[in-house]
């Protein structure tokens, strides 16, 4: 399920935050390949929840909307009609594999570089270029934040650097490599804006159809991802999030950037710092599988987090790890079982901190730089022991990040591009 997130930012001239409010919309239909005219579906679905959310702003607030910004799920690529904006194709959503592209794009780009996955922009671009598909000389690639924020601001073909990552721009250069430019779809790429760049202001007619300021500006967004680390306000380096969800996924912001594919592993760009990531397959499915949520809070508050556990797992739901371990034949690990299902929790809670620490140590270890302070979010941040053990574990200060919500984070971004464009 694709999410989308919409964020209405606003504040007056002398206060440069005297409130903002935070409207976010959810696109849960499923993803067919084989019938065109549905998937076809999700930018109209796209396209009506913007303007509903947009509807949904109270019209005593309208007046006092200064900035808007929008982030989108990564790597779901739109291809439009370069005059029109309106899309050609259906749309390519950020899990759709593209293998007949990737040995493509391995052929072309550097051999650990962020595109070299079937399921990078890029080999979706080359996948849709090789094609026989209409329209080709008119057609423009953009993410799905680009495209949504396309029908506020109107200008066709930008988008921003974290956006971009995944089809090969390079944000350290600022500019897309030689390699993909010299290809003959490059005339596809939009242009790059930092996120929260003030992009140009609100359309006319929306802004005089819902009541909105005439100096309204759109910023270009994010990634839902980025957005949601921005939301914790993690801006030093070395301050980190964890996402305890159903996987666990850590991201770092450091002054050096790193990469490696084996793991996963690669840096977006966030202004003069890099924010580093990698996701560890362990995570709370496991937990899932063997305990309810209320099973989970009675055991673990019987848990005494000072005391390390000898109980030494690696939870994972199904065979298979990439980071901080990359072996595609890594076998779950959950046994022996001790008869007391307390000590059993405390035993995989404390293996999974095991496994976020290395993950951190790993992150250091390629040049990253070194954690210092861990936000928590997603559902197993509500675990206050686990949170004390991961402490004991890292080594580091562990809380519950106060906001999670992505579009909180993009709400930072228009913000920003408020203050900027002023
Ligand atoms: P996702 O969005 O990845 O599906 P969520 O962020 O909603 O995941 O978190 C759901 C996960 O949180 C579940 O896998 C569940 O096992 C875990 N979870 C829920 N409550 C607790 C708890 N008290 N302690 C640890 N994990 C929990």
């Amino acid at each position: 399920a694709a999410t989308l997130t919409f964020t209405f930012s606003h504040g007056g001239p002398s206060s440069t935050n005297k409130g903002r409010f935070i409207l976010k919309g959810k696109g849960n239909t499923q993803f067919t390949r084989k019938n065109e005219e549905e998937t076809m579906d999700w930018v109209l679905s796209w396209r009506t929840t913007l303007f509903s959310l947009l509807e949904d702003v109270p019209s005593h607030l309208r007046s006092l909307v200064a900035s808007i910004s929008i982030d989108g799920t990564s790597a779901t690529t739109i291809i439009v009609d370069s005059n029109t904006g309106e899309p050609i194709w259906r749309p390519f959503l950020y899990n759709e594999s593209c293998p007949d592209a990737l040995p493509i794009v391995k052929s072309i780009a550097p051999p650990t570089h962020t595109v070299c996955s079937g399921s990078s922009t890029l080999c979706k671009l080359v996948s849709w270029w090789n094609i026989d598909g209409p329209r080709k000389e008119s057609a423009l690639l953009l993410h799905q934040a680009d495209w949504l924020l396309w029908l506020l601001h109107g200008k066709i073909g930008v988008t921003d650097y974290n956006n971009a990552l995944k089809v090969g721009y390079d944000p350290e250069s600022e500019s897309y490599p030689p390699w993909l430019l010299s290809q003959p779809y490059a005339k596809l790429l939009p242009s790059v804006s930092a996120p929260g760049a003030s992009i140009g202001h609100l359309k006319d007619d929306i802004r005089t159809q819902f009541g909105f300021p005439g100096d309204c500006v759109v910023c270009a967004g994010t990634t839902d991802s980025i957005a949601a680390f921005l939301a914790a306000r993690a801006t030093e380096p070395g301050k980190a999030v964890t996402s305890l969800g159903s996987t666990m996924a850590i991201k770092l912001l450091s002054n050096t950037r790193i990469e490696d594919a084996r793991f996963g592993v690669y840096s977006h760009r966030l202004d003069d710092k890099w924010l580093v990531g990698g996701a560890s397959n362990t995570g709370g499915a496991v937990l899932r599988q063997l305990f309810t949520d209320g099973q989970l809070e009675e055991l673990s508050e019987q848990i005494n987090p000072a005391e390390a556990s000898s109980l030494d797992y690696y939870p994972l739901k199904a065979v298979g790890e990439r980071f901080p371990v990359a072996d595609p034949g890594m076998a779950p690990r959950l046994h022996p079982r001790p008869e007391s299902d307390v000590e059993y929790l405390h035993g995989i809670l404390e293996s999974i901190a095991r496994i976020e620490a290395k993950a951190y140590n790993l992150l250091r270890d390629m040049g990253a730089s070194g954690v210092e302070q861990v936000f928590t979010a997603g559902g197993g941040a509500k675990n206050e022991k686990w949170m004390q053990i991961r402490e004991r574990v890292i080594g580091v200060p562990v809380s519950r990040a106060v906001q999670t919500e992505a579009a909180y984070g993009a709400a930072l971004l228009a913000l920003k591009g408020y203050q900027n464009a002023e």
